[in-house]
């Protein structure tokens, strides 16, 4: 999921949202997960309008549209206590969106979009059938039931809404400060231990260009390759707290590890570099930002008995889980 600040409203305004959340939420348990893709939706409750595609907008009630957030972020094989984390989250985030005040450039007609560079993934029950097959309805069950167990839960901080950024998995360093990728210092957004990935998700990962690949994606001119192409081509400089790639020297630039990470499209920020003859070899641990939630840490914080308010707590330190007071 893509990562923004600003622009947070006060808990006032909040709270008048959450409260059209709550009284949408007894139409939402009674329809369940008996809701199927291309039934009509009753304009119940909070609805969240979705840009699907391109030219496709939807609108659909909030549990229904977090049903399939949590469904395309995390592996549906997760433990309960990690899919409501994500659910959580995905409810934070959805909120954020829908009582910002300004409007986004990239869908001024939707409160969210399905792109998860940009805001959370999404999938379609349609989509849930393909990739499920037989098991779809258990799935579907599992990740509705998670959605609908944190109804109305959501995370806050000083009495606003938190940016609740998550990423797949941290590699077991750590998370990341959220200072060191986009320059914001986010109280709750700190970097924090996390040993609890699977064992294949802390293991390096290895992706090859050649030199030339690399020097265009860097937009290094030929002289530079000339005076570069030797074997301290590239140089670590710099590393953050957590042990991920600060800066970066590649001939004669400098680069920070967000922007080598984003040009590269590596994995993480997490790597050593290799330069062997035309080739160079990016060995990175973990996947994604590393800020906030990690997913698969999540995941292995509740086999080891932490229950979703818990997992919160540790990625998202200071932040406070909020359920909104039913009448
Ligand atoms: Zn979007
Ligand atoms: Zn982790």
């Amino acid at each position: 999921m893509a990562a923004k600040f600003g622009g947070y409203r006060w808990l006032g305004y909040m709270i008048v949202v959450l409260t059209l959340v709550v009284i949408g939420i007894p139409a939402l348990l009674v329809r369940g997960c008996s809701w199927e893709s291309g039934e009509p939706i009753k304009k119940d409750g909070v609805q969240v309008k979705l840009q699907v595609s391109e030219k496709e907008i939807i609108s659909l009630p909030l549990e229904q549209y977090l049903t399939g957030v949590v469904a395309a972020e995390m592996p549906v094989s997760f433990h309960e206590e990690a899919l409501k984390a994500q659910a959580v989250a995905a409810r934070t985030y959805a909120l954020l969106r829908m009582v910002r005040e300004e409007e986004d450039d990239q869908h001024p007609d939707a409160h969210l979009c399905a792109d998860p560079s940009h805001c959370q993934a999404w999938i379609s029950n349609e989509e849930m059938r393909k990739r499920w097959g037989w098991n779809y309805r258990p799935n579907y069950h599992k990740i509705s039931s998670a959605v609908l167990a944190t109804k109305g839960k959501v995370l806050t901080c000083e009495g606003q809404l938190i940016d609740p950024v998550y990423h797949s998995s941290c590699g077991g360093r750590g998370t990341e400060d959220a200072r060191e990728v986009w320059g914001h210092e986010v109280p709750y957004l700190k970097s924090v231990a996390c040993s609890y990935d699977a064992p294949e998700k802390q293991k390096p990962v290895n992706t090859q260009m050649s030199l030339q690949e690399l020097f265009t994606k860097l937009g290094i001119r030929e002289q530079a390759i000339a005076v570069a192409a030797g074997s301290d081509l590239m140089e670590i400089q710099e590393r953050t707290e957590s042990g991920r790639v600060k800066r970066v020297k590649v001939g004669s630039q400098t680069f920070s590890g967000v922007e080598l990470r984003k040009r590269l499209g590596l994995r993480s920020t997490d790597f050593k570099v290799d330069c062997t003859g035309k080739k160079v070899i990016f060995s990175t641990r973990g996947y994604g930002h590393a800020v906030g939630m990690c997913q698969y840490g999540a995941n292995g914080l509740a086999q080891r008995g932490a229950n979703y308010d818990q997992i919160l707590s540790h990625y998202y330190q200071g932040a406070k889980l909020k359920t909104v007071p039913e009448k």
